[in-house]
């Protein structure tokens, strides 16, 4: 018998207005101290039951305690100066954001997501993800006062999200996600160290890995990269063959509405793929056929047993109300591809 398609989506989800800024990357929290946690649990669990209505399998918390996917993370690192920020072009100079800098060696001596992630388990018998920033996507959204490269850097941070992971895994975290968008922006670094560091922070977890690789967010810089790169997008054609060689487990792709060409899944033989099936534009809601199709198209090149349906990116900067209907629609679209 062959296994039925699940879904999940990427990982981040909107907050609501009235617990930080919408539609924003880096928004500022509306509430402080306790009422942040109280408020930051009740749009988690608004968004736990979301996923399980539309029939998501592997939930996620929406990143709702988090301000934003890296620096979330960042937060708790010792070693990292707060108080110097600067303006940094990120993702190889595609926008241009404040970051921190660090100035001394980093180091982890607290848990960091551990109390969002047994929330999360609490609050769901389905499987449960939770996303983490990979290491060379973090050294793309900070700037380095110490380390003598970005890739020394890498290397530092690997160690301490390999503590976080397992601390993540002993909660009951059924996949641990490693973001690196930064791959499609530096695939000869990816190759030379990126993905390294990469293993070396997913080293010997139990649970399962994952890492998504995507062109970004839905916002217009991202758009205006997007058409400069042509028919036929190569940048997974370069990396897949590396990471199909990796430890991680599930490789998270962008592919509805994309210019990828799908046969590039059969470059990751070995690994469960993780297929975006719906886009994350704000002025697009695919319909449950469409996700269908998408999925069909994806099935010529993957066996089902290997595809997760999954949204292309992170949904963080959509309008709440649009992300829930493109939640839906994937639910929905899984529904009737399982339906053959
Ligand atoms: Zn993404």
């Amino acid at each position: 018998m062959t296994r039925k398609l699940l879904a999940t989506t990427a990982g981040s989800l909107p907050k609501p207005n009235w617990l930080a800024e919408p539609e924003t990357l880096w928004p500022k929290w509306k509430l402080a101290d306790e009422q942040l946690w109280e408020g930051q649990q009740k749009s988690a669990l608004e968004w736990i039951l979301e996923q399980e209505k539309a029939g998501l399998e592997i939930i996620s918390e929406g990143e709702q305690f988090r301000i934003h996917f890296v620096h979330g993370f960042l937060q708790k690192i010792l070693g990292i100066s707060w108080d110097k920020k600067i303006k940094m072009g990120i993702r190889n100079d595609r926008y241009t954001v404040e970051v921190p800098t660090v100035t001394e060696a980093i180091r982890k001596t607290e848990k960091i997501h551990s109390k969002e992630a047994m929330f999360l388990r609490e609050n769901t018998n389905k499987a449960i993800k939770f996303t983490l920033p990979g290491p060379m996507t973090i050294c793309d959204t900070i700037a380095n006062d110490h380390y003598n490269s970005r890739s020394e850097m890498a290397f530092e941070f690997a160690k301490v999200l390999n503590q976080e992971a397992r601390e993540l895994e002993a909660v009951g975290v059924d996949v641990i996600q490693f973001d690196e968008p930064a791959f499609n922006s530096f695939n000869q670094e990816t190759i030379e160290w990126g993905i390294d560091a990469l293993e070396k922070a997913a080293k010997n977890l139990k649970c399962k890995t994952a890492v998504h690789v995507c062109y970004g967010y839905g916002i217009q810089e991202n758009l205006d990269w997007k058409k400069t790169l042509g028919d036929h997008w190569t940048e997974y054609k370069n990396i897949f063959p590396a990471l199909n060689k990796s430890n991680l487990n599930q490789i998270s792709l962008e592919f509805a509405g994309s210019n990828v060409p799908p046969e590039l899944m059969l470059l990751l033989p070995d690994k469960e793929i993780m297929v975006g099936v719906i886009t994350v534009v704000a002025d697009k809601i695919e319909s449950p056929e469409e996700v269908k199709h998408n999925i069909a198209s994806a099935l010529k090149y993957v066996e089902r047993e290997r595809l997760i349906a999954c949204s292309n990116c992170g949904m963080a900067p959509l309008p709440k109300q649009i992300a829930i209907k493109k939640i839906k629609a994937l639910g929905r679209g899984t529904r009737l591809a399982n339906q053959k």
